[in-house]
């Protein structure tokens, strides 16, 4: 059984706290299959008046996280080098996060997520300890926490023993490549609209066989550039055509 330990860097640790500890997430935290400690960056600015931030050299609004408090603050963390967990801070200027990266990031032991605020972070502290810098899309946010709360939810459900099972989040959007396709629940007809017969036949293989096809259905219509990435065989695109044509 596999676990994960975060430790969350921040300056406002009841973002991460508040987020994290509740529903699927805070089970998993009560059940000890992951942890979240968070330092607040504020305890290692090395003053007595709490500072962390200063203007920027060169010019320009704002202020930045200085390199000693985020580097004394993650340095706390682990007493030699073994020890050292793999590192990464929420940026606008990182890789945009996916699943693949959520795949991978679920298979370390131990993650630590560097939350930065105002106009971010000393390049140097940066520079030194972060293994990757991670962005959650093409727009700026006020600060770090709730991207990594992005990461260590999208993280979390891959753990072993946060969700009832592994397909639970194998047969998810994203996770071979496609969307997941249409789904329904109780009554079988609603507003005049009934759920596809198939679903309802109890046949396990014509139903895997309607997933499937429904699933490259909906990646087409929603996000045809994930088709380029796929295999998709002649008689697929005969089932596929011939679903969409009764949608
Ligand atoms: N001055 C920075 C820049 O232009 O690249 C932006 C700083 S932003 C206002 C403050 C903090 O929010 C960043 O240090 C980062 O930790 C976080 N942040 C902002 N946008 C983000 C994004 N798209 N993904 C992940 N973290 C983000």
């Amino acid at each position: 059984m596999n676990s994960m330990r975060f430790d969350v860097l921040t300056l406002f640790p009841e973002q991460i706290e508040n987020n994290i500890n509740a529903s699927i997430t805070g089970r998993a935290v009560k059940k000890g299959i992951i942890s979240v400690n968070t330092v607040n960056i504020r305890d290692y600015c090395g003053n007595s008046y709490g500072k962390v931030d200063d203007t920027v050299y060169g010019g320009g609004t704002g202020l930045l996280i200085t390199a000693r408090s985020v580097y004394d603050s993650w340095n706390s963390l682990f007493d030699n080098d073994d020890d050292r967990p793999y590192t990464v801070y929420m940026s606008p200027k990182g890789h945009v996060f996916d699943q693949k990266k959520a795949v991978e990031l679920s298979r370390k032991k131990r993650l630590c997520i560097i939350c930065g605020h105002y106009e971010g972070i000393d390049s140097r502290a940066i520079d030194l300890i972060c293994d990757e810098e991670i962005s959650i899309g093409d727009y700026v946010l006020t600060g770090g926490e709730l991207a990594a709360c992005v990461v260590m939810d999208s993280v979390s459900r891959m753990i072993d023993g946060v969700l009832p099972n592994e397909e639970a989040f194998t047969d998810e959007s994203h996770m071979g490549g496609t969307l997941e396709g249409k789904s329904f629940t109780m009554p079988s007809e609603w507003n005049g609209i009934k759920v596809p017969e198939v679903l309802l036949s109890g046949n396990d293989a014509a139903i895997e066989e309607y997933r499937r096809i429904s699933s490259l259905v909906e990646t087409w219509i929603k996000r045809p550039d994930m088709l380029d990435e796929l295999d998709i065989s002649e008689s697929e695109w005969e089932k596929m055509l011939a679903l969409r044509r009764t949608l």
